[in-house]
């Protein structure tokens, strides 16, 4: 029988996960089938760590304890974040500092070099998703001891976790997703479209065909590909990888979208019959499909050979479906063409503009109407400006979930490629035949709400967008912040101490601005809207569990500071 290293009850050096810190932990128990040992950090987080990123306290080389006492001390000596946190710790409000000044200065800490740090990520992520299946599920029987009931927050986790974490829900989304976007966009050729309709007959395999929509669609992507590889616009720094080096993109998406405007405009001025996208939106995407899977089967071969710096943290579970589904690794790059950032944000969004259009034309030609009706407008320029405005601020996609911690699969690929030009254009491609009259005090209303959505959108994301490129920022400095072990702080006022996810709120309201335009009659173009709250929920939640495995007891201070997660007093 193999020998356990560690006891019970011995006090040892834990590496924090993701990270090349190690801190005192105090060692819970062993668990031989996994041969992992479960431990618990003074802050009281409790994590699962393979033997190798444990280490005994004697073998370790601690600083003096004079030195170690001071985070601050041990901060300015650090890279920039950990500079941050010492300039951010002063701001914050004096209580709560010095009670995380008291845990802080029981910690001790070494560097390791890259390669280790990066070996451990990989050991890390081979059990994470055992790991936060393990919490959430203790949590959910906390809960139940603790009141008998299960609260929205627990029930969220756990649908979470049904959904995405375990293997089983890869193999339903993989299916589920493609059936959807065909479900809804049979749905809209119905006279009477519900999304609780049963789905409508399937047409002949030949009718899901056309050579020619292959065509076109390979051009776009090709076309957008040109447009991102020119030398124009700026070259953008991302966030630091685990291994600390940048990667660099060439952020001239604004660029990007301005030209492809240009051109559609040229091509319908010299006859081109966009509404071709209209008649052929069934082919369009099937043919769009077949390349998001032929994308996502290259990126898991491709990351099979990958390095263990290169891969994410998720998404290595050793399972291939959920593997291919997740995401293995996190920037796959051809040379300096980032593939992730590319589909994030070209052929997918721009093309969700040139669909819009192209279904104006279609509800003009169809509707006989010289101009577009109201609500298509409304629809065009509402999610116009959100893309033109997501290209504008392409930098800020650097810092978003996506962008740092994803990888790239089957998931963010179909994400890209099908889902967002295919279903976010579901309003327009409604109003092409089923018209709705809309008086102008109702216009005027709509614009109202639109306009909030977008500012409360913008701000709280450039807001965090600016803090986290640059913690020093003078117009920043009037807002409070919690410092956390990582070196990075939290930032608990300004939008982001109104509900944790001020961005998620402004988007939601923007997202209703596009559906009122549709009007009350059928359930069918309100499926962004039922959709998104369902997204961001859970986005939310899975943010809340990958940032409590982060930041540990700060991010607890943060949620206890910052009560509300989406909307205020609400949820
Ligand atoms: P966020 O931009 O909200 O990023 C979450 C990350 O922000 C956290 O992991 C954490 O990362 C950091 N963070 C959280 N709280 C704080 C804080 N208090 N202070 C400082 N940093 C904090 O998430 P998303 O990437 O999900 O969303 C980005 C935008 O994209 C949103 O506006 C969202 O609505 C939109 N979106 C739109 C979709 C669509 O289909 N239309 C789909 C998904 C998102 P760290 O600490 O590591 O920096």
């Amino acid at each position: 029988m193999p020998t356990v290293k560690y006891q019970k009850g011995d006090t040892v050096m834990g590496r924090w996960p993701g990270s090349s810190l190690y801190y005192e932990v105090k060692v819970l128990g062993f668990k031989p089938r996994t041969q992992l040992y479960t431990v618990i950090y003074k802050d009281g987080t409790e994590l699962e760590l393979k033997e190798q990123d444990i280490k005994s306290v004697s073998g370790f080389q601690t600083r003096s304890r004079s030195r170690s006492r001071s985070p601050s001390r041990r901060r300015s000596r650090s890279r920039s974040p950990a500079r941050t946190t010492r300039r951010s710790s002063s701001r914050t409000t004096s209580a709560p500092s010095s009670r995380r000044d008291s845990k802080l200065k029981d910690t001790v800490e070494v560097r390791l070099s890259p390669l280790v740090s990066a070996a451990a990520a990989l050991i890390l992520s081979d059990h994470l998703i055992f790991v936060v299946v393990e919490r959430l599920i203790e949590r959910l029987k906390d809960a139940g001891k603790n009141n008998g009931r299960l609260n929205l927050t627990k029930l969220t986790s756990l649908v979470s976790l049904l959904c995405l974490f375990l293997p089983p829900g890869a193999y339903f989304w993989l299916l589920f997703l493609p059936a959807w976007v065909l479900f809804v966009i049979l749905q809209v050729n119905l006279k009477d479209p519900s999304l609780v309709n049963a789905p409508p007959p399937l047409p002949p395999l030949d009718a899901f065909w056309d050579a020619q929509a292959l065509g076109f669609v390979i051009l776009w992507i090709l076309f957008q590909a040109l447009l991102y590889i020119l030398p124009v616009g700026k070259l953008s720094e991302g966030m630091p990888l685990r291994s600390g080096e940048r990667l660099k993109y060439r952020t001239n998406g604004f660029f990007a979208i301005v030209v492809s405007a240009i051109v559609a405009g040229i091509a319908v001025h010299q006859g081109v019959d966009l509404t071709y996208v209209h008649s052929h939106f069934l082919q369009l995407a099937t043919a769009t499909f077949i390349i998001s899977v032929l994308l996502s089967i290259y990126l898991y071969v491709r990351s099979r050979y990958a390095s263990s710096a290169e891969l994410a943290l998720g998404g290595n579970s050793g399972n291939v479906v959920y593997d291919f589904f997740k995401g293995h690794e996190l920037n796959p790059r051809i040379k300096n063409f980032d593939l992730k950032f590319f589909c994030e944000m070209r052929p997918g969004l721009i093309g969700w503009c040139l669909i819009n259009f192209a279904m104006a034309l279609a509800e003009m030609k169809q509707q006989n109407l010289d101009a577009p009706s109201y609500a298509m407008i409304l629809v065009n320029l509402f999610q116009l400006l959100y893309v033109v405005d997501g290209l504008w601020n392409e930098e800020a996609i650097l810092t978003t979930m996506d962008l740092m911690h994803d990888g790239f699969g089957f998931m963010l690929a179909f994400g890209d490629l099908v889902w967002v030009p295919f279903t976010y254009t579901l309003q327009a491609y409604y109003l092409v035949s089923h018209p709705n009259s809309l008086s102008l005090p109702a216009v005027t209303a709509i614009v109202i709400l639109k306009l909030i959505g977008f500012y409360i959108f913008r701000k709280s994301n450039s807001e965090k967008n600016a803090f986290r490129r640059n913690p020093s920022d003078p117009k920043l400095s009037h807002l409070k912040t919690i410092p956390t072990a990582t070196g990075k702080s939290l930032l608990v006022s300004g939008w982001w101490g109104v509900v944790r996810h001020p961005n998620y709120l402004g988007d939601l309201i923007m997202a209703l601005a596009w559906s009122l335009p549709c009007g009350f009659s059928h359930l069918l173009p309100w499926y962004y809207m039922i959709y998104f709250i369902i997204l961001l929920v859970h986005r939310d939640s899975r943010d809340m569990s990958e940032c409590r495995r982060k930041y540990g007891s700060a991010w607890d201070e943060y949620c206890r500071t910052v009560r509300y997660r989406i909307i205020p007093r609400v949820y």
